[in-house]
C-alpha cells in the first residue's frame, strides 16, 4: 500500500489509543459467523456498516411507513430516514462518550430492517398472521434479514456480519439466546449498542412530535399537556422571544432531542465510571445497562411515549389507515398461503429449511407498502 494511505492496522492501533477502555474496539472483533480475509483499509465495523447500506432490505425502508402512511406527506419519515437520524445521534453519543462510532452507526442503521409494512398495525397484522407458527418481532426480523434473508454472498446466506453487530440487533432478553463464543451468556450487549437502542428512541419521540404538529393532529393545546414539550417550548420561548411559527415549533424539537442527548450523555459517563468497567466484555457482564437516561428523564419519556400511543399512534388519521392496509396484508399473505408458486423463487427455495408460514412471513415482512398494494390489487382486484 502506499505509505500515504492508512491501513486497517493503523486505524485498529489509532482507535485503541483514541477510544475508551470500555469501547468496543473493531481489531478486538470475535469475528464473523464465516471467516473471512480482513480487508486492506476498512476496520470490520466499517466493512459491516457498508453491508448494512448496500443491502436491499436498507433501499426498501425508503418506501416503508414509520408511522404516517408512506407517500402521504414529502417531509414525513420513513423507516430509512428515521434510521439516518437514529445513526446521526447515535454517531454523536458514542462520539461524546469515546466510544465506537462506527460500530453505534452500523446498528442504528440496520436496527429496523426487519420492519413490516404499514408501521405499527403492519406488525401487529403480520403477528396475528403468524400466532400460531412462531408469533412475527420486527427486532428478531432484523436478525433474520442480516444473518439469512438477504443475499450478498454465493457461499453463505444473510450479511455475515460481526458479532458485535448482530448482538446489537438482538434486543433484550433475546441476548440471552444467543450463542457467544464459548459457553458465556451476557447480560448486557455493548455500549455501543445500549446507546443505540435509545438513541432510536430519542429519534421517534422527536420527530414523531415533529411529524405529528405536521400533519396537524396534534394542537398547541394537546401539546401542552406534555411535560417534556413544555419545559422545551419553555426554553425556546425564553431565549428566542420573537420566534413564530413555523420555526419556533422547529426550535422546540431541537431542544427535545439536545436535551434528551445531553442527559443520556452525562448520565451515562457518571453509570459508566461508577461501574469501574475496564473493558468491553466487562460492560457485556453488568447486570443492567449503563447506558441511561437520569431518573427525571426516564419519567418524563414514559410519560412521552404514552402521550405518543394516546395522541399519535392511534389518532384515527393515523390507524384508519394503517388498518385498512393491514387488512391488504392479510390478504396476501393467506393468499400466499394457498398458493406458495405466488412467491420469489429465492422464497420458494426457503419453504423446506424454514416452513410455509415463516417463509410467507419472512416475504411479507420485506415488502415495501408499495409493492403490497400493488401484490393486493393482483391477487383481490382493484
Ligand atoms: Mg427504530
Amino acid at each position: 500500500m502506499d505509505e500515504s494511505w492508512k491501513t486497517r492496522a493503523q486505524m485498529e492501533a489509532a482507535e485503541h489509543a483514541a477510544l475508551a477502555p470500555y469501547a468496543q474496539k473493531s481489531g478486538d472483533s470475535r469475528g464473523r459467523q464465516h471467516s473471512e480475509a480482513s480487508h486492506p483499509y476498512r476496520t470490520e465495523f466499517q466493512r459491516d456498516r457498508a453491508r448494512i447500506i448496500h443491502s436491499r432490505a436498507f433501499r426498501r425502508m425508503e418506501y416503508k411507513t414509520q408511522v404516517f402512511l408512506n407517500g402521504t406527506g414529502d417531509h414525513l419519515r420513513t423507516r430509512l430516514t428515521h434510521s439516518i437520524e437514529v445513526a446521526s445521534i447515535s454517531r454523536t453519543i458514542a462520539r461524546a462518550l469515546g466510544l465506537n462510532e462506527d460500530l453505534a452507526e452500523a446498528i442504528a442503521l440496520a436496527h429496523d430492517l426487519g420492519h413490516a409494512p404499514f408501521g405499527h398495525s403492519g406488525e401487529e397484522m403480520l403477528a396475528e398472521c403468524m400466532r400460531d407458527h412462531g408469533g412475527f418481532d420486527h427486532n428478531r426480523q432484523s436478525v433474520r434479514v442480516v444473518e439469512l434473508l438477504e443475499t450478498s454472498y454465493p457461499n453463505f446466506p444473510g450479511l455475515n456480519l460481526t458479532f458485535e453487530a448482530r448482538e446489537g440487533l438482538r434486543k433484550h432478553q433475546l441476548l440471552y439466546d444467543f450463542p457467544t463464543p464459548g459457553e458465556e451468556k451476557y447480560h448486557c450487549p455493548s455500549l455501543e449498542a445500549q446507546l443505540a437502542d435509545l438513541a432510536d428512541e430519542i429519534t421517534y419521540y422527536s420527530h414523531d412530535l415533529d411529524d405529528a404538529v405536521d400533519f396537524e393532529i396534534l394542537s398547541a393545546a394537546q401539546l401542552a399537556e406534555n411535560e417534556v414539550w413544555r419545559r422545551s417550548d419553555r426554553a425556546v420561548r425564553a431565549r428566542y422571544s420573537g420566534a413564530l411559527q413555523p420555526e419556533l415549533h422547529k426550535l422546540i424539537i431541537r431542544n427535545i432531542i439536545e436535551n434528551e442527548v445531553r442527559d443520556l450523555i452525562a448520565t451515562s459517563a457518571k453509570s459508566v465510571a461508577q461501574s469501574g468497567v475496564q473493558s468491553a466484555d466487562q460492560v457485556r457482564r453488568q447486570p443492567a445497562r449503563l447506558i441511561r437516561y437520569s431518573d427525571e428523564l426516564a419519567e418524563a419519556n414514559r410519560a412521552l411515549r404514552k402521550f405518543l400511543y394516546q395522541n399519535v399512534y392511534y389518532h384515527p388519521r393515523v390507524s384508519e389507515v394503517n388498518r385498512r392496509a393491514s387488512e391488504m396484508l392479510r390478504r396476501v399473505f393467506e393468499e400466499y398461503v394457498v398458493d406458495p408458486d405466488r412467491l420469489g423463487d429465492g422464497a420458494t427455495r426457503r419453504i423446506e429449511s424454514e416452513g410455509l408460514h415463516r417463509t410467507v412471513c419472512d416475504y411479507v415482512a420485506g415488502m415495501t407498502d408499495r409493492y403490497l398494494m400493488e401484490e393486493h390489487e393482483r391477487i383481490a382486484g382493484p
